[in-house]
Order: C-alpha cells, then sequence, then structure tokens
C-alpha cells in the first residue's frame, strides 16, 4: 500500500490556502460491552461545540473528538464518542443548527469514535475503511445500523456543505484500518486517533497499529498539510501543525530511550521502574500512562525486531 501523504498527486493537489481513566476499559472495549458501562456517563458529562472554520465545529465530551459541518447540505459528523451520549450530541448538533447526521464517517472502529454509530446509522449513512467495517462485523451484538454501509480501500469525497470533505486512510499506524478526514475548503484536518494532541497516544498493536508507522503518518501529514491547517485531534485540543511536530518529538524521543535502555539489558519493568523523567508526566496524565506507554513502545520493539 502507498503511503497516501508521500503522494499527494493521488490525492489532490495541496489546499489552495495556505474521571477519564474510568474509562479505560470501556474505551478498550467493544461498542456492545458499553451498554454495560453507561454509568459511567454520568448526566454532568457535557458536549460542547468549539467553532473552528466556516461551518467547521469540534465536539468534545467523552471520547474521541467529533467533527461537525453544519450548512445548507445539512450536518455531517466525523465520529460519534458512545451510545449513552447520543441524544446529547444531537442536541448540540442542535444548538448549531443543525438536525440528524445525513452522513457518519468513520476515522476507525474504537468503540469511543463509534459508538454511536447505532442510533446516527439509522437515520444517516455511515462511511468508513474497509477494514472498519471488517472489525465493527466482528461483534455479533451490534445492529446492522451500526455498520459503516459505503466503504473505501484509498480515499472517497463527501461533497457537502460546499466543501470536499475528503476520507485518506493512511497505512498501519493507529490500526490497520484509520483515515483521516481532510475538509478541504476549510482546510481542516480531523486526524483521528492518529494524534493525542499533548498525550501518549494508545497505538493499538493488536489491531495492526505499529509505532513506526504511526510517527510516519505524522510526518507525512507535515509534509503535506497546508501549514496553517487547522487540526482536529482524536484526543486533546484542538491545534495545528506546531503540536504535531510537538508529538512526533516526543512519540521519537521517548521510543529512543526505551530501545536504548532495552538494547543495554534493561527488562521492561526496570524501564517502567526507572521511568521516562519529569519532562514527560504531563503526556503521560491522559488514557495512556507511562508504564502503558512504555509496554506499548517495548512490544512494538519486540515486533519489528522478530
Ligand atoms: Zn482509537
Amino acid at each position: 500500500m502507498p503511503m497516501p501523504f508521500r503522494t499527494p498527486s493521488r490525492w489532490l493537489a495541496k489546499p489552495s490556502i495556505g474521571p477519564v481513566l474510568l474509562l479505560m476499559a470501556a474505551w478498550l472495549a467493544a461498542p456492545s460491552a458499553l451498554a454495560a458501562a453507561a454509568d459511567l456517563f454520568k448526566d454532568d458529562v457535557e458536549i460542547e461545540a468549539i467553532p473552528v472554520d466556516g461551518p467547521v465545529y469540534m465536539l468534545t465530551g467523552i471520547g474521541g473528538n467529533i467533527g461537525v459541518s453544519v450548512g445548507d447540505d445539512g450536518v455531517l459528523i466525523v465520529d460519534d464518542q458512545f451510545l449513552p451520549l447520543a441524544e446529547r450530541i444531537q442536541t448540540a448538533i442542535d444548538a448549531l443548527g443543525g438536525d440528524r447526521p445525513k452522513f457518519i464517517l468513520n476515522t476507525h472502529y474504537h468503540a469511543d469514535h463509534v459508538g454511536g454509530n447505532p442510533h446516527f446509522g439509522q437515520a444517516g449513512t455511515i462511511i468508513a475503511h474497509d477494514n472498519v467495517r471488517a472489525r465493527l462485523l466482528g461483534d455479533d451484538s451490534l445492529p446492522p445500523t451500526a455498520l459503516p454501509i459505503i466503504t473505501f480501500a484509498d480515499s472517497l469525497s463527501v461533497h457537502f456543505n460546499g466543501d470536499e470533505i475528503r476520507l485518506l486512510h493512511l497505512p498501519a499506524g493507529h490500526t490497520d484500518g484509520d483515515s483521516v478526514v481532510w475538509f478541504r475548503n476549510a482546510n481542516v484536518l480531523h486526524l483521528g486517533d492518529q494524534l493525542f494532541n499533548g498525550r501518549f497516544p494508545y497505538i493499538d498493536l493488536e489491531a495492526g497499529g505499529t509505532v513506526a508507522g504511526y510517527i510516519a503518518n505524522l510526518e507525512a501529514v507535515l509534509e503535506w498539510a497546508a501549514p496553517d491547517v487547522k487540526v482536529i485531534p482524536g484526543h486533546g485540543p484542538l491545534c495545528g501543525l506546531d503540536e504535531v511536530r510537538a508529538n512526533i518529538k516526543v512519540l521519537r524521543d521517548t521510543r529512543q530511550m526505551v530501545a536504548a535502555a532495552l538494547a543495554n539489558g534493561a527488562t521492561v519493568d526496570e524501564v517502567i521502574a526507572k521511568g521516562l523523567g519529569p519532562d514527560y508526566a504531563e503526556w503521560g496524565s491522559g488514557f495512556i500512562d507511562e508504564e502503558r506507554w512504555i509496554r506499548i513502545l517495548a512490544t512494538d520493539l519486540q515486533a519489528a525486531s522478530e
């Protein structure tokens, strides 16, 4: 599979202008398991709408950040968090002047990004990479409305609200089925879980993810995206390419630290006990704490050396 961002001519020319830890178990679980975890979604979880550019907004709540386009053609959303939050998400969309989403784009299959599919798929059309549908099909308990009904291998465009909203599949990084969503005219890029802005990322090695691929995908974004692109990360605050660069540096530096320690004979537990140092305390304060990040790095390094 060619690297999509390294061959931009394949896609299109560049833009013309320039109590979260509690969720860990649920977040990693299949969407169907989340019904049992409904008590995690207290009434005090608020969905906040943050303007990004033009008709594009970011919705935050619990789970992956949601991208929204609201306009004359209706509503399109990117990811839909968790099923128990669906009504609150719709209320936030209504407050922007929107209606029920016509299109739901899934960046990947994780439950904190597609959990609302059974709800939103009743009235809207879900679009995702082939591997997202394949993985969701593996969960027998999901209703048909949870499944993407339009899938693609490399890329797909939705022409909507005066924009070209383009899904670009990435080589394996966070999983083997991730796409980013580029709002071409608005110059907004939803990176899904290819970016945990300011925090160590979860990289799903069991679903085809790799650390090297994850870093390469982010570096490809730097090469390809317009310098002033607005970036919606899968988790963390709205940002731009400077933050993408900062995230790449942390991933590279911490991987190098762990690789060097292991090469010098340290065990993984010894690396964890020693820690990465105070510079990374904040980075380990999210879903993936320092220990989990070191284990991901070590497992990935071991797989890469086999
Ligand atoms: Zn994810």
